[in-house]
């Protein structure tokens, strides 16, 4: 009690102190009048002066914290504006992003109902060999996600379009693998007819080996795409060479009668009787009887050559060609395209021949072979070919040239 009492004592008589009673004299025009200001009202002034300080200083202050207040929330709306813009910039980075991955996703789509209707028309595609049982359903959903292109933590759109990804993956590898079954026996027939599949393949994708393959690789973002498709795509390529190998191979009878298979090699000549190379197989019969083409293809030869007298030759593409020799006359033009077992001329006795026959010669890459093993050919080859040709003549009247 003692010391805060006292303390306050002390202040209290320090603040008296300072207020005394003032007489101040004021003289005007002689005379004299005092003016008198109490202690007790110049404490009440004061007072007065320091409530109304006080006042002012209070709403000064309360001013000023408004004002630091409101700064304070423009600068938390400001603050909330710039979140959703840059939330906004976002989705719109992302919808940019969803639209460029359906586009791709489209394209491919596309692409592969395109391969699938070209290469196997209406035909089911054999189911995959791996989870056969849930097939129907969402097998392709238990399959990883195996491209980069979806980030996992995007929103459920992305996530949707991941699964039709993963989905199209699965579908392109059952196509991938449908596609390597048919090349493989294609490839088989191929080497039954004493062909070399990789000589096949080296000179298509060199660009010799005959002009018909319209198969085109798709450029630009094809790195983009998933690992099967682009397997998908060597595979096709493949499958085609095979395919259109085999369509043109003559094996089909140029002429309705019996050949003279001992004809192809080295033989006598019958004009000189040295010893020479016989390149094609000879086809003994009347004149006028008539000459088919061996294989589907175009007319590329109508005229005489030197010793042959009258030939037809038709370019069967991959490298093939056949030529039909001392003919009596023609029944095609060049650039006809004929069908196999299609007439193309009459047979006859023109040139260096010593009676009617048909001259039969078959060459590959411009190298003559013998004949007879495509003509001879095998029921199960023939049967890869006959599959063969209805696919790619479904394609070549589809538009291919
Ligand atoms: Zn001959």
């Amino acid at each position: 009690m003692s010391s805060q009492s006292t303390g306050l004592r002390h202040w209290r008589q320090r603040f008296n102190a300072l207020f005394q009673d003032h007489e101040i004299f004021i003289r005007t025009h002689g005379h004299v009048r005092f003016l008198r200001i109490s202690a007790v009202w110049q404490k009440r002034v004061a007072l007065i002066a320091g409530a109304v300080l006080l006042a002012w200083a209070a709403i000064t202050l309360a001013v000023f914290v408004n004002q630091l207040l409101t700064a304070d929330e423009r600068a938390e709306v400001a603050q909330k504006q710039a979140a959703a813009a840059a939330a906004e910039q976002r989705i719109a980075r992302y919808r940019d992003r969803v639209g460029e991955i359906a586009a791709d996703l489209d394209e491919r789509q596309k692409q592969l109902e395109q391969w699938q209707q070209d290469y196997f028309g209406n035909e089911a595609l054999p189911a995959p060999a791996k989870a056969a049982g849930d097939a129907k359903g969402d097998g392709a959903a238990a399959t990883p996600l195996k491209t980069s292109a979806i980030d996992p933590r995007l929103p459920p759109e992305a996530q949707a379009l991941a699964r039709i990804e993963a989905r199209q993956e699965a579908f392109s590898s059952r196509l991938l693998a449908a596609v390597n079954a048919r090349a493989a026996k294609a490839e088989s027939a191929v080497a039954k007819l004493g062909l070399d599949p990789r000589a096949l393949v080296r000179d298509a994708s060199s660009g010799r080996g005959g002009p018909l393959i319209p198969f085109q690789r798709r450029g630009g973002n094809a790195g983009a795409l998933g690992t099967s498709f682009a397997a998908l795509e060597g595979a096709l390529f493949r499958m085609e060479v095979f395919e259109r190998t085999l369509v043109a191979i003559p094996s089909g009878q140029p002429a309705h009668v019996l050949m003279l298979s001992s004809s192809y090699g080295y033989r006598s000549d019958p004009f000189t009787g040295a010893g020479a190379m016989h390149a094609g197989l000879d086809f003994p019969g009347p004149i006028g009887t008539p000459i088919l083409a061996a294989a589907p293809g175009r007319v590329s030869f109508v005229g005489q050559k030197s010793g042959y007298g009258n030939v037809v030759e038709v370019d069967h593409g991959q490298g093939i060609l056949t030529r039909y020799a001392h003919l009596s006359g023609f029944n095609a033009k060049v650039g006809d395209r004929v069908t196999a077992g299609q007439q193309i001329a009459r047979m006859g006795s023109t040139g260096r021949s010593t009676g009617s026959h048909l001259h039969f010669e078959v060459r590959l890459n411009g190298v003559a072979v013998n004949p007879r093993r495509f003509l001879e050919a095998k029921a199960d080859v023939l049967e890869v070919k006959d599959d063969a040709r209805q696919r790619v003549g479904a394609l070549a009247s589809a538009g291919a040239r």
